[in-house]
């Protein structure tokens, strides 16, 4: 095994910051994962997949291992109605999601057009639309790369939570995950509920056939359309990181106690807020509301900010973007800022999205 020496990460993470990974080993079977192992002899790895979740500040000095495990295996099982999706880590997500319609399994339609690999997907559970990884996840196959042993943990053992999951733990940092399985719904045995009630989700839909002249079909909506609207309004709403440098949101939207919330709202009129589901692990500390991070960054006038080519994106607040030549540091910089100020104005700590280097 040769690992490939100073690698120009540009191509690599959707902000498209200029860093090098100093050694990375492109990992593409499971055969290498013993050698690999030998390679890193003790040293903690960075595990990197579409880059579309990190903002890198500094060259990768750490030993980089590029995921590129493929394959996608099912298995139907008829009696329930439920197939059973086994996915190799580094699958492209969009692509994973657009297969399974084609082959009418349901349950992914929400979650199209999400940039990354499936390797990724759980790391964040990741979620759009009304919907997130751990609604259709299974388990997952991993290797500790720091005992050289395999571990299969279940959706319970995965601790999800709003973009929260086990995997974003520290002694989680040397598990690798190989292959996701899932388990969607069959649409010939009906599929399961579709979720539809996510902002303007239907009116989209509707637009959508209205646009065919289907406007006054009363057929039932099927997954291909619900997958088709999400598109459209993320090709609409988010900048595609191949024009502008992002990683999508950068903040999550805080989640605090009921009283603070309500309390912040009689402060600033229209601050939005959303009861957490109290099967949501991030709302342990009893009843909890999230708060929408891009009013409060907008609020504050950070919209369409910039500070050389690093800036706030026009249109949506909790997007940072690369114009350009930003370095990663500058993009943190900013960050820091805007963190600083929704600190001072509210009160609330904006947490950051994507893994900073
Ligand atoms: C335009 C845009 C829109 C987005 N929209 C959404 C959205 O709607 N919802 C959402 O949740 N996210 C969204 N994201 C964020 C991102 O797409 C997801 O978090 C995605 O899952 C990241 O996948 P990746 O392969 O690019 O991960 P990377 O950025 O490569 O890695 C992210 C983290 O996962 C770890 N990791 C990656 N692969 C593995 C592996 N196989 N084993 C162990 N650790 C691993 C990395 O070490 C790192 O800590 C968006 C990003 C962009 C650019």
């Amino acid at each position: 095994m040769k690992p490939l020496r100073n690698v120009d990460l540009r191509t690599l993470n959707t902000f498209g910051v200029a860093a090098l990974a100093l050694q990375l080993v492109e990992l593409e079977h499971e055969e290498q994962l013993p050698d690999i192992c030998r390679w890193l002899d003790g040293r903690t790895p960075f595990i990197l997949g579409g880059g579309s979740n990190l903002l890198l500040t500094r060259d990768l000095t750490e030993p980089a291992i590029h995921v590129r495990l493929l394959g996608r295996r099912y298995q139907i099982d008829i009696d329930s109605g439920a197939v059973q999706v086994v996915v190799g880590a580094g699958e492209s997500w969009h692509g994973l999601v657009t297969w399974c319609l084609e082959m009418g399994f349901q349950g992914l339609e929400n979650l199209a057009l999400i940039p990354g690999t499936v390797g990724a997907a759980p790391i964040q559970n990741i979620g759009a639309y009304g919907a997130e990884l751990a609604d259709v996840f299974e388990s997952v196959r991993v290797f500790d790369l720091a005992q050289g042993t395999w571990l299969t943990l279940s959706h319970q053992d995965c601790q999800f939570g709003y973009r929260d999951s086990i995997f974003k733990q520290a002694h989680a940092a040397r598990w690798l995950i190989c292959s996701v399985t899932l388990r969607l719904g069959l649409q010939s045995h009906g599929g399961g509920r579709l979720k539809l009630d996510y902002g303007d989700l239907r009116a989209e839909i509707q637009g959508i056939r209205e646009r065919k002249g289907l406007g006054s079909s009363t057929q039932a909506i099927r997954p291909q359309e619900v997958a088709e609207a999400v598109i459209a309004i993320r090709i609409r709403r988010l900048p595609d990181p191949a024009r502008l440098g992002n990683a999508g949101s950068f903040f999550s939207n805080p989640i605090i106690g009921v009283e603070e919330a309500l309390s912040l709202q009689m402060r600033f009129p229209g601050l939005p807020a959303y009861p957490v589901a109290p099967n949501d692990s991030s709302s342990q500390h009893g009843r909890a509301m999230k708060l929408a991070a891009a009013w409060l960054i907008e609020r504050a006038g950070w919209k369409g900010v910039r500070r050389g080519d690093a800036g706030v994106h026009r249109d949506h607040a909790l997007v940072l973007v690369n114009h350009g030549a930003a370095s990663g540091q500058q993009i943190r910089q900013l960050a820091q800022e805007i963190q600083d100020e929704i600190q001072r104005l509210f009160g609330l700590t904006l947490a950051i999205e994507p893994r900073v280097v």
